[in-house]
């Protein structure tokens, strides 16, 4: 299996980005594809390793080295039951996920890891493009309904895994669209919408009915749908979003970076009516926050025409290399730089913004940052200190806040008397997740917390085999790792 010496021919390759000059133009995704040749070159540089720590390294137990030997034999069918039988959406993983499984790759050790993340997404896009991706609904239906709350990748895997197992599933998102932050928060430029489309397409051919625009807990009691549904599944998503309570902060030209991302994914979609439009044209834009939700707010304040685009980040610089501390194959917090950053923002580390200035009519002028340390004291959680003399004013008229979220919404659970974490998460155990009220489970996000979409899928699926099992005593839908073949 594999290719012997194929990491000893070949070197490490992934897709080129198109020149920031010409990608910045538009929305569009912007990066240009490896040749099949070049794909299957990388699929041969895969060891086949006795021990395949890239599997354990992917939250979803994806079977790793044989769609790489598939790929690498050319046999691209193959590849794409293999990646299907643990991974829902790999169409949303190959383009968005930061790729733990190549941090955990053996070959990392002394060498570029397997490019594993680019040939996932080039099995499924083959997928698409050759039609082995159709609706595949189950024979038989056991006749339990069941509601799912909230239509991000979590709500997507759970109510595909359910259906499968012959459930009959409505989704219910407040969004007039489903899909989450996939949607509505994450930009076009990093995965274009037709590709949600698509695969929802294929969701409702199964027989699965998205309810959009119905807020739970508003539009529809919670309870209501405890009476109406056999079992509900919560992936609603941790959206409350951390604030930065300093003076100026209800200045205008001070914005949450959801509030200008969501906006601008809607102003693309052609939605009009949206409300006091928020852009970054011509201003000197400041990012604060050094995340994914940071780095969309950079992308697309390029894509506005921004005079200029800084990023501020609390934390210290990381290394590029590894920490001491963090070594294989341990996901390490190092630098990362993303197509974004590299548009031309300059980045700031360890600085923190102390108040918001603004003129006479309450608009946003500037701020002023203080440069601060992280002391550490053993045994104890780093203590932040501010250096003397640092102070320093910007020019600033948009800021965009990028600074997390801070746990799930409340009402949906206090409706259901659910008990939530310390954290204000929903509580349920990673081993059954089952909330403390009989029938209803949660996932997602709205369990763990902010989190990645391959976690999300990952949490969708596991919790669907549990839902399953509380309502027929047993259940056949895979566990992490074990692949349900032959499905696409
Ligand atoms: C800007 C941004 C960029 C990101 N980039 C990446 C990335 O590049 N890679 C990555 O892996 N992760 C990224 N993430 C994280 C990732 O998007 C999330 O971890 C993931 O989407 C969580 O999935 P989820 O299904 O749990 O919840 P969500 O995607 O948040 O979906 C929850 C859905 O539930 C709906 N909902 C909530 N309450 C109700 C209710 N009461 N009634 C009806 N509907 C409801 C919401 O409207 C939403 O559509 C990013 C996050 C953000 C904010
Ligand atoms: S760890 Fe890397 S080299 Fe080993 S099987 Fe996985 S992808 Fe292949």
């Amino acid at each position: 299996m594999g290719k012997i010496t194929g990491f000893l021919e070949f070197d490490r390759k992934v897709e080129a980005y198109k020149p920031v000059e010409e990608r910045i133009k538009n929305y569009k995704e912007f990066t240009v594809p490896l040749k099949e040749k070049e794909l299957k070159d990388q699929g041969a540089r895969c060891m086949d390793c006795g021990i395949p720590f890239c599997h354990s390294g992917c939250p979803l137990g994806n079977l790793i080295p044989d769609f790489n030997d598939a790929v690498y034999r050319g046999k691209w069918e193959k590849a794409s039951e293999i990646l299907h039988s643990t991974n829902n959406f790999p169409e949303f993983t190959g383009r968005l996920c930061p790729a733990p499984c190549e941090e955990a790759c053996v070959l990392g050790i002394n060498e570029d890891p397997v490019s594993i993340e680019n040939i996932e997404k080039n099995i499924v896009e083959a997928a698409f493009k050759k039609g082995w991706i159709t609706a595949k609904p189950p024979l038989t239906r056991t006749g339990k309904k069941i509601a799912v709350v909230g239509s991000g990748p979590a709500g997507l895997a759970a109510a595909q895994q359910l259906n499968r197992a012959g459930h009959t599933v409505t989704v219910f998102e407040r969004d007039q669209k489903a899909g989450g932050l996939l949607r509505y928060g994450i930009p076009d430029f990093k995965m274009e919408k037709q590709v949600i489309d698509r695969r929802l397409k294929v969701l409702e051919e199964e027989g699965i009915v998205f309810n959009c625009g119905v807020h739970v807990g508003i539009d529809i009691e919670a309870d209501e749908l405890k009476n109406d549904f056999d079992a509900i599944v919560l992936s609603g998503g941790a959206t409350v979003r951390r604030k930065l309570p300093i003076e100026g902060a209800d200045l205008k030209g001070v914005v949450q970076a959801m509030d200008f991302l969501g906006q601008n994914n809607k102003r693309v979609d052609g939605i009009k009516d949206l409300g006091n439009e928020i852009k970054a044209t011509d201003k000197d834009v400041i990012v604060i926050g050094g995340g994914d939700t940071g780095s969309d707010c950079i992308g697309t304040s390029f894509r506005h025409g921004a005079a200029s685009v800084s990023n501020f980040e609390i934390m210290p610089m990381a290394t590029t290399d590894r920490p001491e501390d963090q070594p294989w194959p341990f996901w390490p917090m190092r630098l990362r730089t993303s197509s974004s950053h590299k548009e031309g923002a300059e980045r700031f580390f360890s600085i923190s913004t102390k108040r918001f200035v603004g003129d006479s009519e309450g608009n946003l002028t500037g701020l002023v940052t203080s440069e601060v340390e992280w002391i550490k004291k053993p045994g104890q959680r780093p203590e932040l200190k501010e250096v003397e003399g640092t102070e320093k004013e910007w020019k600033c008229e948009l800021a965009l806040l990028a600074l997390g979220f801070t746990g799930s919404e409340k009402t949906v659970a206090e409706q259901l008397g659910l008990e939530l974490d310390a954290r204000t998460n929903v509580k349920a155990s990673e081993s059954d997740y089952r909330t403390n009220v009989p029938g209803i489970f949660v996932a997602g996000d709205q369990r763990r917390g902010q989190s990645l979409i391959v976690w999300a899928i990952s949490e969708g699926r596991q919790a669907a085999h549990h839902v399953d099992s509380f309502l027929m005593g047993e259940s056949k839908l895979p566990l992490k790792g074990e692949g349900d073949l032959p499905r696409i």
